[in-house]
Order: C-alpha cells, then sequence, then structure tokens
C-alpha cells in the first residue's frame, strides 16, 4: 500500500502516513506501485553507447508512466522490462562496436594514433 500524498510505502494496516501524516482514510486502498522507467540509464544508453537501440530503450521507458497513468501496472511492468532490455542492449551493443572499431583502427595500416 502507497501514500496518496507523497507515494511513501506503507504497512498494509496503516491509515496515516509516517512520512507526511497523511490520513488516508478510504484513499488507503489505492494501489499506486513505484515502477522505475529506467529512463535515466536509457537517455545514457544512448548518448554514450549505441543510438539505434539506446532509442528503443527511451520509446519502451516513456510509455511507462502513460500506462501507470492508466492504471496498466502490468502493461507499465513490462514496458519498464522491455526498455531495460533494450538498455542493456544498447550497453553492450556499444561496447562490441567500440571494441571492434578499436581492432579495426589497431590493424589499419594508417599510422598509429595511440
Ligand atoms: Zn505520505
Amino acid at each position: 500500500m502507497f501514500c496518496v500524498k507523497c507515494g511513501t510505502r506503507l504497512p498494509e494496516d496503516d491509515t496515516r502516513c509516517p512520512n507526511c501524516g497523511w490520513d488516508l482514510g478510504e484513499l488507503a486502498i489505492s494501489h499506486r506501485p513505484e515502477i522505475n522507467n529506467g529512463m535515466v540509464g536509457a537517455l545514457l544508453a544512448t548518448l554514450l553507447c549505441c543510438l539505434p537501440l539506446g532509442l528503443v530503450a527511451i520509446a519502451c521507458s516513456s510509455q511507462v508512466a502513460g500506462k501507470v497513468a492508466a492504471g496498466d501496472y502490468s502493461g507499465a511492468e513490462q514496458a519498464a522490462a522491455r526498455a531495460r532490455f533494450w538498455t542493456w542492449a544498447a550497453v553492450l551493443g556499444g561496447i562490441f562496436f567500440n571494441l571492434s572499431g578499436l581492432v579495426v583502427l589497431m590493424n589499419s595500416p594508417l599510422p598509429n594514433m595511440f
């Protein structure tokens, strides 16, 4: 159960939020799980690793808030999971392409810049 005012997680039998003092009363049944949309990781992966895969991660991540607002928590969880997947795909893809680019550079006949 979560406080409707500040979003703090509460014990199931509490009717008053220990964080902000909000009296939950009837509103206590309102469930609003915190779902990490992974946007920060997706943005970092896009900028630092692999642009195309990172953009997919951002697209998935941006769906999370809309689904939460619509009450579609399982859909939001799935979008967040897809965002995490594509973030890692972008990170690993970025590492792979950077390393292979380095190998190509080091094996190139051009003067070594390092
Ligand atoms: Zn509260």
